[in-house]
């Protein structure tokens, strides 16, 4: 029986594609992807799928609806890439000590806003845990949002888990700004920019990903997806307070 390659339109027969060495077996992403992926194989970072963090950096909802669609070889599965650009960036935040802490803690009298501030400082510092945390929360909110384009949970899971991916690709690249900036206030700045950076790039990669809705819509869900996902962190985070 002769199939049709999902990755390059190929026609062959066989369990691999003749052409690009796709598995003919590609399916929709369901939770066995998932599970797979988790318990794959996370050190095999290779030249070609390194191609996939460049892609994502520069068109994130493409690359994202392909990979959906079946064109899968070239790409770096979602939790092994996360996975690795987390130790990345948390090895090289940690190895050089960047230290969102060192600005904020003075002279703030409200304890509430000290709190805030706290997370706050947290987010940044543990940014790749925190990171890993938020993908199944936003992937709940963003399937609630978006449920008319039809996709599964484990779909939004595998596309939160890039964009996280993107999140953290993008600190890497900004790295060095925070070495210069670290003990200065301007480091501050560094990680507001990124912070509005990341929803900007949301916008980006969902308009991208979805080509039947408006801009100001998909603005205005990932706004959404922002505040009900934080709303949900805070929570977990005062529960955390609280029982400290
Ligand atoms: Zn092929």
């Amino acid at each position: 029986m002769s199939i049709t390659c999902k990755n390059c339109n190929n026609v062959f027969e066989g369990n691999f594609c003749n052409n690009c060495g796709q598995s003919a077996s590609v399916k929709r992403i369901n939770w066995k992807y998932i599970y797979d992926d988790v318990k794959g194989n996370y050190v095999s970072f290779n030249k070609t799928k390194f191609y996939s963090a460049k892609e994502l950096l520069f068109r994130p909802g493409f690359l994202i609806r392909d990979f959906l669609s079946g064109k899968r070889v070239n790409f770096y599965k979602p939790v092994s890439l996360v996975l690795f650009v987390a130790s990345v960036y948390a090895y090289l935040f940690h190895t050089f000590n960047i230290n969102p802490y060192s600005v904020s803690q003075s002279g703030i009298g409200d304890v509430n806003i000290y709190k805030f501030n706290i997370i706050h400082e947290w987010i940044n510092s543990h940014f790749s845990i925190s990171s890993l945390i938020s993908v199944p929360i936003i992937s709940v909110t963003a399937f609630l949002l978006f449920k008319k384009q039809n996709l599964n949970f484990s779909e939004y899971l595998v596309i939160n888990t890039f964009l996280a991916a993107q999140r953290i690709i993008i600190r890497i690249v900004f790295f060095p700004v925070m070495l210069i900036m670290n003990y200065t206030h301007h480091l501050n700045y560094i990680f507001q920019f990124l912070s509005v950076a990341d929803i900007a790039l949301m916008v980006w990669a969902f308009y991208q990903m979805f080509e039947n809705i408006s801009l100001l819509n998909v603005i205005l869900k990932v706004l959404l997806i922002y505040l009900i996902s934080f709303i949900l962190t805070l929570a977990g985070f005062v529960m955390v307070f609280l029982i400290l």
